[in-house]
């Protein structure tokens, strides 16, 4: 069979455009497909942590990022209920960034539309059935564009996994996200992520930008319809000046998204593959999903590499990338568990006081080596046992 392209990526955001960049760099033909034309808004924290960072720093595309407007951020100020304080948990050996997402998807995008072999094609939603899917490969007849792979990028609502076989698994209960943008008259003086921790959801606020407060939400479906809302909106206005001084109006329509916490069973299936949040969807709680996305663009990049170039077979090079993404993602996962349970638990405030003078994420990485000895790396080898993150 004879084919347009080598790989065919649905879903231009960070998984799709940094995979599809990954591809590009080495001349592949790449069709990028994305339903929306960029910039466009996406519902999402917005901040990107060091692991994130250091990948777009591996893939030649960080450069990019530096005319864009961007905070830097130490870690997080976890507000648990009725605390005047806050604990400072600097669990990041570096800094990560509060970037807008409009900005950052689109400046992502152009690092791959940079490179002549990759051929975008905005405004267009794939449907299943516009696909013919076979053993060998994948054909969308009405682009004319045919590839020996495909990887689905469509985020955590692909509406083509389950229709090309597919299985997700989701969370329980289920969780929902928004965001809010705060505009500002001062820049938001705090340097860290600010969450305000309730019974039934989280509020994550992120600078981002001059005088600009990016403002989650993760919860339940009641509290949504709050903060869609006036009087819920004014509460929250309220919250963030008692709390963190800061004071701004509403700059953009909230933007919602869920439910989130989607897994598949597999990260293939013939000639498909999944990336990103289609693959996985990690809770927000970690602020992990953006480098979720690029570590699949590391893994895919390479398995896909050796099997076009290196002859790998497609099963073999399938489950190169499984294996990859999967020793990727066991520190982030590993890290929002121990989190989302520390939050939970009846302890939280003394446990995230012991937390606060951990370097949480080395100490995750550390204890997923079996070959580390030592305490505290037993103990946090435990709670991930327990978190079924091990
Ligand atoms: C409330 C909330 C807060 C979050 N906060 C953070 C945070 O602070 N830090 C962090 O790292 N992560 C955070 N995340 C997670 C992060 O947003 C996601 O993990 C990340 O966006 C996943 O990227 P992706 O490329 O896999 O998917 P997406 O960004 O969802 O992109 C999917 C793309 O596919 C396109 N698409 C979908 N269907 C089709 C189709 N049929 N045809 C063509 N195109 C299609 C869409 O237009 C979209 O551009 C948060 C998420 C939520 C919901």
């Amino acid at each position: 069979m004879k084919y347009s392209h080598e790989v065919i990526v649905v879903g231009a955001s960070l998984a799709g455009a940094s995979l599809a960049a990954v591809l590009g760099q080495r001349g592949y033909r790449v069709a990028l497909i994305d339903k929306a034309h960029f910039p466009r808004p996406k519902p999402c924290g917005e901040g990107l942590s060091h692991i994130g960072l250091s990948l777009l720093k591996e893939f030649g595309i960080y450069d990019r990022l530096a005319t864009l407007p961007q905070r830097p951020y130490l870690g997080f100020a976890l507000w648990g209920k009725g605390r005047a304080r806050p604990t400072v948990i600097d669990v990041l050996e570096t800094i990560g960034v509060g970037i807008q997402r409009r900005l950052l998807d689109n400046a992502i995008l152009q690092a791959a539309l940079q490179h002549p072999s990759v051929e975008y094609f905005p405004g267009l939603e794939l449907r299943s059935a516009a696909l013919v899917v076979e053993p060998e490969g994948v054909k969308i007849a009405k682009l004319q564009v045919s590839a020996p792979l495909m990887v689905l990028a469509d985020g955590v609502h692909s509406a083509l996994a389950p229709k090309l076989g597919f299985v997700h698994r989701s969370s329980s209960p289920r969780r929902y996200g928004m965001r809010l943008v705060w505009q500002g008259t001062s820049d938001p003086l705090e340097r860290r992520v600010s969450v305000f921790v309730f019974d039934e959801y989280e509020v994550y606020c992120t600078p981002v930008g001059a005088g600009a407060l990016s403002v989650a939400i993760v919860g339940g479906k009641s509290v949504m319809r709050e903060m869609a809302h006036k009087p819920g909106q004014l509460e929250l206005q309220e919250l963030l000046k008692r709390r963190i001084g800061f004071s701004g109006d509403l700059a953009e329509r909230p933007l919602g998204i869920g439910p989130l916490g989607a897994v598949s069973t597999q990260a293939w299936r013939g000639p498909v593959l999944l990336a990103g949040d289609s693959l996985e969807s990690i809770d927000p709680l970690g602020g992990m999903g953006m480098s979720h996305a690029f570590a699949c663009a590391k893994a895919g990049g390479c398995a896909l590499r050796h099997m076009l170039e290196g002859g790998l077979p497609r099963a073999a090079a399938m489950a190169e990338y499984t294996h990859e993404r999967e020793r990727a993602m066991r520190p982030l996962r590993g890290f929002t568990r121990i989190v989302a349970k520390t939050f939970r638990h009846i302890l939280h405030r003394p446990i995230f006081d012991v937390m606060s003078k951990v370097p949480i994420m080395a100490t995750v990485e550390r204890a997923l080596d079996p070959r580390a000895p030592g305490m505290p790396t037993a103990a946090v080898r435990s709670v991930l046992e327990l978190t079924g993150a091990w």
